[in-house]
């Protein structure tokens, strides 16, 4: 049965110290997220007295943070329950969606301050250390969307060439030549986090803020097995993807004044980004149900985040808004986008496989435990696995 497996958050920052001179116009309440200034300057308590005011500049999602909120907070509300799901066996995808400095890489998490990724990262290998009746292998891998390309950044090569996606019938879409690391532990995840966002630098150190002009989705792949059973095709597999978006700024080409090649970056931002509100839109629409046209094929993004969106797996969006009065119109923007993908209905299940890359990547993940247990002067053979 389709259900709402969907879910949205919205999280106001408060100014920081560098815009004590901007004048603050949102608010958090009961819930709302509330836009104080919505009758040129009125003060609150005739807004909150006027209803019709309130409803046309009042926005809400399934969690609310406010200012005070903490990178904790937000994760033990909104996302710890979605990481067990995805040990569970369950599709999961979360997103952070809203304008340059709003603060969805904070969100997302930085090695200063944890958030979404370390947190989940260190829960993740808990909560499969304590499933002592199934063995585990998780794959990791990282890919870049730069100008509508795809791009590795986990590649070997020193320069990295654009990707193609191709579509898969049975398993959606496959990013060509991906590389996939196995990881063991929440360091192995944080290294690859590390050398990726490098890669992301380099390339762009002719641009800067170019972390702000590009996608980047992160994913591990979770199989699990009953513990201790041979390596077969016929042992089923339960797969499931943990995916990490983190979206490029949301704002418009003329409030960035873009010319040249940072056109170019902010038009193909704003067709991807159009393409995924698109999306959204006809999801929220019930397109699916209908059986009506998807455009998942108007832009790289949507493409790679078909299974994400409308497909087999909980997604939760993250809205992150600035509250200063100068980003009005965005903030407006990207809590209308919230609100629209609160309706969009997701079916999930548990996916069990039965396949020879699964057997395959099993004895490839032996392997390599055992060259590691070797390298520490262990003597291990591969039975013990
Ligand atoms: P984005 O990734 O959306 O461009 P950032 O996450 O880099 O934005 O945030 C911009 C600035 O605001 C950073 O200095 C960040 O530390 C700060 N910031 C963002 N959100 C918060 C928050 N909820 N609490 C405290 N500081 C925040
Ligand atoms: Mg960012």
């Amino acid at each position: 049965m389709p259900s709402r497996n969907g879910s949205v958050c919205v999280r106001l920052r408060s100014l920081s110290k560098l815009e004590d001179k901007e004048r603050c116009v949102w608010k958090v309440e009961d819930h709302y997220v509330i836009h104080t200034d919505a009758d040129n300057g009125r003060r609150d308590a005739d807004i909150r007295r006027d209803t019709d005011a309130r409803r046309s500049s009042t926005y809400t999602g399934d969690h609310v943070f406010g200012p005070e909120s903490t990178n904790e907070q937000v994760y033990r509300e909104a996302v710890e329950a979605l990481v067990h799901d995805a040990v569970e066996g369950k599709n999961v995808t979360i997103m952070v969606y809203g304008q340059t400095g709003s603060g969805k890489t904070h969100t997302m998490g930085t090695p200063e301050a944890p958030g979404i990724i370390q947190r989940g990262l260190m829960d993740i290998f808990e909560l499969i250390a304590e499933k002592e009746d199934r063995d585990f292998l998780l794959r990791f891998s990282f890919l870049e969307i730069y100008n509508e390309n795809v791009t590795d950044l986990l590649s070997p090569e020193k320069v990295p060439k654009p990707l193609l996606i191709k579509e898969d019938r049975v398993v959606g879409p496959v990013v060509l030549g991906l590389s996939e690391e196995i990881v063991t532990c929440p360091e192995d995840v944080l290294r690859l986090l590390r050398q990726g966002e490098a890669r992301r630098h380099v390339a762009a150190s002719k641009m800067n803020e170019r972390s702000n002009r590009s996608h980047t989705v992160s994913r591990m792949v979770l199989e699990s097995r009953p513990a201790g059973c041979e390596v077969s095709t016929s042992t089923p597999v339960i797969v499931s993807n943990l995916v990490l978006v983190d979206l490029a700024g949301s704002e418009s080409v003329a409030k960035t004044g873009a010319e040249g090649e940072r056109l170019k970056e902010s038009s193909c931002i704003n067709k991807s980004l159009l393409a995924l509100g698109e999306v959204v839109f006809k999801l929220s629409e019930g397109a699916l149900a209908a059986g009506a046209h998807i455009p998942y094929r108007d832009s790289k993004l949507t493409r790679i985040l078909k299974p994400s969106l409308g497909g087999n797996c909980k997604t939760m969006i993250i809205c992150t808004v600035n509250p200063a009065a100068r980003h009005t119109e965005e903030s407006h923007r990207t809590l209308r986008f919230a609100c629209r993908a609160k309706r969009v209905v997701n079916t999930v299940v548990v996916q069990e496989v039965m396949s020879e890359t699964a057997a395959a990547r099993w004895q490839a993940k032996a392997l390599k435990e055992l060259q590691r247990r070797r390298a520490e002067g262990m003597c291990v053979r591969l039975v013990d696995f």
